[in-house]
């Protein structure tokens, strides 16, 4: 008997919207995630940890969301030419941890405009760049939009920026205060032509979804937020849990998935446990 009807590796705002849309369609789930655990008591009520404070220290110079390179480098190369590699220590850190990416985002989530689903065939080819246009429009892809925008809480004002595609609706909520640096280069950008509007943002401006209104703390981008005003990758992830059908396993290293005897489907996923213990999903 399987041990759950699926396995989702990473706990980031991808895993966690799987974890939600499978649990709440009453299927069972274990979710691995290679970081520790900061963010959400993994028991009910799901409250936050309170790990997270705004320290530049703690974040910045001792890793504190992960992958640390003095543990765990990366290296980089350009290409065969190099060797194995030029530089090994920190490349393109991002965050390992439960959430994923969505951890240290400040949250901005802009829609694709129609073109972008076009970019070949209106702005290409580029000679050397394997480029291809979507498979789907933004008229197909507006509902999505607009649950993943109800999911996450995102504060926007419809119609605010002229040259985004149309709307089904108004944002879940209304835009933020803006920051005083932002009133300042608002006047001056309208000077000059330019069409400053608030950027659609995954921040509560007001209580959403059991979360509290953002305190404006200024320590988004790059940090956890102490109070889950930030929705993504929250929101998904305490719906999945509240099912009672989702469990996170943190500081577990997912190594490979495994294949049936025809090699042709998924059927686990082997992965070292914070003791090195290999073991199998
Ligand atoms: S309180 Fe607001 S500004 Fe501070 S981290 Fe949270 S969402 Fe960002």
């Amino acid at each position: 008997m399987p041990d759950v009807d699926a396995v989702v590796v990473g706990t980031g705002p991808a895993g966690a919207t799987a974890a939600d849309v499978l649990t709440g369609a009453g299927w069972s789930v274990v979710m691995l995630e290679k970081g520790r655990n900061h963010l959400l008591a993994l028991d009910p009520p799901y409250a936050p940890l309170g790990h997270v404070s705004n320290d530049e220290i703690k974040f910045f110079k001792r890793y504190f969301l992960g992958p640390d390179p003095y543990l765990e480098p990366r290296t980089y190369r350009r290409d065969e030419n190099d060797g194995d590699r030029t530089y090994t220590g920190e490349v393109n850190n991002l965050p390992s941890t439960v959430g994923g990416g969505g951890f240290h985002a400040d949250g901005k989530l802009p829609r694709f405009r129609a073109i972008d689903f076009r970019a070949r065939s209106e702005l290409g080819p580029i000679d050397g760049a394997d480029i291809v246009d979507w498979p789907v429009d933004y008229d197909e892809m507006e509902p999505y939009y607009a649950e993943a925008e109800r999911l996450v809480g995102v504060a926007g004002l419809a119609g605010a920026n002229p040259f985004a595609e149309w709307r089904s609706g108004p944002y879940p909520m209304p835009p933020g205060a803006d920051m005083y640096g932002a009133v300042l280069t608002t006047a001056a950008a309208e000077r000059l032509g330019f069409h400053p509007y608030p950027a659609p943002t995954g921040v509560n401006s007001i209580p959403y979804d059991g979360r509290p209104a953002c305190n404006n703390c200024g320590f988004c981008g790059h940090y956890g937020c102490p109070i889950d005003a930030k929705g993504d990758p929250v929101a998904p992830l305490r719906n999945a849990l509240r099912t009672g059908r989702c469990e996170v396993r943190p500081e577990a290293f997912a190594e490979r998935v495994l294949l049936d005897a025809r090699g042709r489907q998924a059927r686990g996923v082997r992965y070292l446990a914070i003791n090195g213990e290999a073991r199998e999903v």
